[in-house]
């Protein structure tokens, strides 16, 4: 499943073939498309295309090039089409002082008509942005964060993406990502995190590197996942379900999913997710806010038994390693964790456990021993080097009793557990540093987990 976020099939390029062109990309896995008018007459044919098409939705706007010929009435047209049904977002708007079509302040005056028409509609924008990075960011910023939306088919620079994504937009790259000599415009993608990264083709224009030069069409969005994969480490299945989660979460697209996984992959590991609970609220956990990982949804409406568990696992040995992690703290459910491991190890999986350490406080005893054999890799968050530190970032139910366990839990995994790695989360509140020498005066390994990047 994919989603194709901007795509022009109400273009003359596609008046002989957009049944072929739809169904091509339906065959390729394009689930969803989202048609992106540039002008009145293109947007009414955006809002007719959705109509005739299930799996097509509409955004209309007026390009920034035509901004100093705008009349009243074209205006008044594309309030009523952003009104109709199917209709997700208002865009192409934004600023071009690349082709300088209209001049500045008419395209300025006019991308502020679409924000405010976004607003009071309720709907996300999508951005075109050509060398008026400054501009576009200080409209954006004049609404401070009432409006949400996404930075298209972006040619922009790192710092300029993470001022973007400071204020909470998502940002799509077009085929160029695919173009031999565009290796700083890859550096771009690997700075925007994976859970703000859309997927476009911007067709008939910029197609990927096999189709270069020739026309678009959203099947091609088959050659550019792959990239992605790559600068991003993920698997292609993990691109596209990343993706297609933020389409349906910036515009609204899609089947909302409600049942927590209970066993999930990602890249080639399966991640078992078998609580909800855990008795710290983490000043810097997204489970409060977000219960996805990675695409995945992970709130569970009950906890899963070990048979369902291993129902679910299959054949373990296909993955690099089956972890446990998930939702909630592993070791609040020792004896599904036992006994799941048990079976893993059995049947010749390569087992992690991911834990905050807080299995002796949880289970009222000590419980490395009982993990011996059944566990090859123990990652433990550390968080943090003071007690007092630890407190506030971790606001844990057990108190004060909480870091010293935490200590005294990670020496005894080193004597039961082959490989102990203890983790902090790269905010500025922890002393990484003073961590990291904590783990080699432990002699287990550290490694820094990256702020809101899970999974
Ligand atoms: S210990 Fe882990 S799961 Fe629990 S609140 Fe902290 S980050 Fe979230």
């Amino acid at each position: 499943m994919i989603v194709d976020t901007h795509a022009h099939l109400d273009f003359p390029d596609y008046k002989d073939d957009v049944d072929e062109v739809i169904k091509r990309a339906e065959e390729a896995g394009v689930e969803y498309f989202i048609n992106v008018g540039v002008n009145v007459k293109s947007s009414i044919k955006s809002v007719e295309l959705a109509k005739r098409y299930s799996r097509l939705y509409a955004s209309v706007a007026i390009h920034p090039h035509d901004a100093s010929n705008v009349s009243k009435e074209g205006w008044s047209q594309l309030e009523a089409l952003s009104r109709q049904d199917k209709v997700v977002a208002i865009g192409e708007t934004g600023l071009d002082y690349y082709r300088n079509r209209s001049k500045k302040d008419d395209q300025k005056r006019l991308f502020r008509q679409h924000i405010e028409l976004a607003m009071k509609e309720d709907l996300p924008i999508i951005i075109h942005n050509r060398d008026a990075s400054s501009d576009c960011l200080e409209i954006v910023r004049s609404y401070s964060s009432k409006i949400k939306g996404v930075v298209h088919c972006f040619s922009g620079s790192k710092e300029v993406a993470k001022e973007f994504l400071k204020l909470g937009f998502y940002i799509s790259f077009a085929g160029p990502v695919t173009f031999p000599k565009a290796n700083s415009l890859r550096e771009v993608v690997k700075s925007v995190p994976v859970e703000r990264l859309l997927l476009e083709t911007d067709c008939p224009f910029l197609a990927p590197q096999p189709k270069r030069g020739k026309r678009n069409e959203p099947s091609y969005l088959k050659y550019m996942i792959p990239v992605f994969a790559e600068l991003h480490k993920l698997s292609i299945e993990d691109i596209k379900r990343i993706t297609t989660y933020n389409a349906r979460e910036l515009f609204g697209i899609g089947q909302v999913v409600s049942k927590g996984k209970i066993a999930y992959v990602i890249r080639n590991s399966l991640y078992l997710n078998i609580t909800n609970r855990c008795p710290n609220r983490c000043v810097f956990c997204s489970r409060e806010t977000n219960p996805y990982v990675k695409g995945h949804y992970l709130r569970l409406e009950k906890e899963p038994t070990s048979e369902e568990l291993i129902n679910a696992i299959g054949d373990p040995s296909s993955y690099d390693e089956v972890v446990f992690c998930g939702f909630g703290e592993p070791t609040e459910r020792l004896d599904e964790l036992k006994t799941v491991a048990k079976y893993l190890k059995e049947n010749g999986a390569v087992v992690r456990l991911d834990t905050n350490g807080l299995g002796d406080l949880i289970n009222g005893r000590s419980i490395c021993e009982e993990l011996k054999g059944l566990i090859d890799t123990i990652c433990i968050s550390l968080n943090t080097n003071f007690e007092k530190d630890y407190k506030e970032l971790c606001n844990s139910s057990f108190n004060g009793k909480a870091y010293p366990s935490l200590f005294s839990f990670i020496k005894k995994a080193k004597e039961n557990i082959p490989d102990v790695m203890v983790s902090v989360v790269g905010i500025p509140e922890v002393d990484i540093e003073s961590c990291r020498k904590i783990a080699e005066e432990l002699g287990v390994r550290f490694r820094v987990r990256e702020y809101n990047n899970v999974g």
